[in-house]
């Protein structure tokens, strides 16, 4: 009898180890090999938060971008919610990504080249030509007053324009559009971009600009290299054009869709 009950008694305390060892081993196993759909959201930020703050310092600061508005711009907007869901995990890559519709949202790089060569202020209006995701005007968002953005493609203008209400970017406004015109309504502007490329300067943004403002656009054929130039309105009205370096972007359209 009192064998039985010693065997009982041994058989409850192994089980108890066992159990434990169980235990053990299932926590450690849930903290380092869970699936990715198993990370919470917060993970998943600082996860792209990372990813955002390397991509600034090792193809942005790295290639000699130095304004800080810029860098600081680009470290806190969330690229990866800009781009199709299944491309989010490319999103912090050194090139551009597709956004549908053929279209494409440039490389990291050449957003903050752009947005530097403005040398965009606090009290400025911007004017984008070519919407597309929304993340350039973002980018601009954060530095100047308010901008202004044309897309040509609906649903993509649509989209971004979502997009950005839902994010809470109150000085943006876009309209879909031809922007080879501007938006003549809100012109002058301190500083004009264009992320399309045109064979020529639209005339029309030129006298969209303001005295003393700064417009970077590619001006090519397309599909081809084009060049990247920064057109600048001295005080007086006078324009000089700059050659920056070479780039591809995706063609100035001229019909609506
Ligand atoms: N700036 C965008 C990328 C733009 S890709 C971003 O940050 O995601 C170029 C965009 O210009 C495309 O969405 C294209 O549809 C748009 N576009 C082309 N021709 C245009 C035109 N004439 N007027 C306005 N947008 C145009």
């Amino acid at each position: 009898m009192l064998n039985s009950r010693y065997l009982a008694l041994k058989l409850i305390r192994a089980n108890y180890k066992l159990l434990f060892v169980f235990y053990f081993f299932s926590s450690i196993s849930l903290i380092f090999c869970r699936p990715s759909y198993c990370f919470s959201l917060d993970e998943d930020n600082q996860h792209y938060k990372k990813l955002r703050y390397k991509m600034v310092n090792q193809q942005i600061a790295a290639r000699g971008i130095y304004d800080q508005k810029v860098l600081q711009a680009m470290r806190d907007i969330p690229r990866h919610l800009f781009v199709p869901e299944r491309r989010q995990r490319s999103a912090y890559g050194d090139f551009p990504l597709p956004i549908g519709y053929g279209q494409t949202i440039s490389q990291p790089y050449i957003v903050a080249l752009m947005t530097e060569l403005l040398k965009p202020e606090k009290d400025d209006i911007a004017l984008e030509v070519g919407t597309g995701s929304g993340y350039q005007a973002a980018v601009l968002s954060k530095i100047v007053k308010k901008v202004y953005t044309v897309e040509i493609i609906t649903p993509l203008g649509k989209a971004a324009e979502k997009r950005l209400n839902e994010m809470g970017y109150t000085n943006i406004t876009v309209k879909v559009g031809d922007g080879y015109f501007g938006w003549e309504q809100y012109a002058p502007f301190d500083c004009i971009i264009v992320t399309a490329a045109s064979d020529h300067i639209p005339p029309p943004l030129i006298k969209q600009l303001k005295n003393g403002g700064k417009m970077a656009i590619p001006v090519g054929m397309p599909f081809q290299v084009q060049k990247l130039m920064l057109v600048e309105k001295s005080e007086k009205g006078e324009i000089r054009i700059k050659n920056i370096l070479p780039v591809r972007f995706v063609p100035l359209r001229r019909v609506q869709r």
